[in-house]
């Protein structure tokens, strides 16, 4: 069973964002770029898949610019077999991602594709329910557990009363939450190891995708800065605040 995970590359959970001076957008120059983290979560668990023997190969995808073939290679040196970049200037909108996941799984016929819930950088959580339907393959999101036997999949999703198992034949579309697993860490020799493996580059041409944006940022701020706190020494007084910012006095 071939297994295709969407990874995206963005600015590093622990860089405290800029924006651009213009408003245009946030900064990315000088600063650290990774996987997205729920994306690093998918890989490891495609490469746990594998080493159950229940995957044979994992074929890693990122869609960007030039760059994004460091976190092709990062997939790799964690245990992924070969990476496939879609150039782009920038990563596109959620539809034209999924578009493209679409004609790559086509291509490449993979019976799970596995994405992060959601890009921390534009905390979308689109693709994978658009992949899902451009594909017409079921689709189970924040997954927190995968099962897979005969042909068939158990996936337990996070939901907001707790837990909910759902059973479906392959392919599907899964989409990864925090509690899956924990990533594991690359080691040298793996890291030195994947410079030699697999890196294909893929155009939009090539895929038959024509790339059109639908939509258009006007600016980005940064949030309202908040306003400090007051101390109260009694509870009347707290009560007395409560009702003071309740009712907008
Ligand atoms: P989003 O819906 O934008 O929050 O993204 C959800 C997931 O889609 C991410 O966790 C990735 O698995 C995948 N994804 C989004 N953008 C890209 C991209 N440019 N390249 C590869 N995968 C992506």
């Amino acid at each position: 069973m071939k297994i295709l995970v969407a990874i995206k590359r963005v600015v590093d959970y622990s860089v405290k964002i800029r924006l651009k001076p213009d408003g245009s957008g946030v900064d990315t120059q000088n600063v650290k770029m990774s996987i997205n983290p729920f994306d690093e979560i998918a890989v490891e668990e495609a490469i746990r898949l594998k080493e159950k023997g229940i995957a044979s190969e994992i074929i890693v995808t990122s869609i960007g610019p030039a760059s994004s073939q460091e976190t092709i290679r990062h997939a790799l040196a964690l245990g992924a077999d070969r990476g496939i970049h879609v150039e782009m200037p920038e990563s596109p909108e959620p539809l034209t991602v999924a578009k493209i996941l679409k004609a790559v799984a086509l291509k490449e016929q993979p019976q799970l594709l596995l994405l992060g819930k959601q890009a921390i950088d534009d905390d979308c959580n689109q693709v994978a329910q658009m992949a899902s339907a451009l594909l017409d393959w079921p689709q189970a999101t924040f997954v927190s557990q995968i099962l897979i036997n005969n042909g068939r999949c158990q996936a337990t999703r996070e939901v907001d009363g707790g837990l909910e198992t759902l059973e479906f034949p392959l392919p599907v579309v899964i989409s990864t939450d925090l509690r899956l697993n924990t990533p594991r860490y690359a080691t040298l020799p793996n890291i030195m190891k994947s410079k030699q493996k697999p890196l294909q580059a893929l155009t939009l041409s090539a895929l038959g995708i024509d790339g059109r944006v639908h939509t258009k940022t006007l600016r980005v701020s940064e949030p309202p800065t908040r306003k400090a706190g007051v101390k109260v020494t009694s509870l009347e007084d707290l009560v007395a605040a409560i009702t003071t910012v309740q009712l907008g006095r």
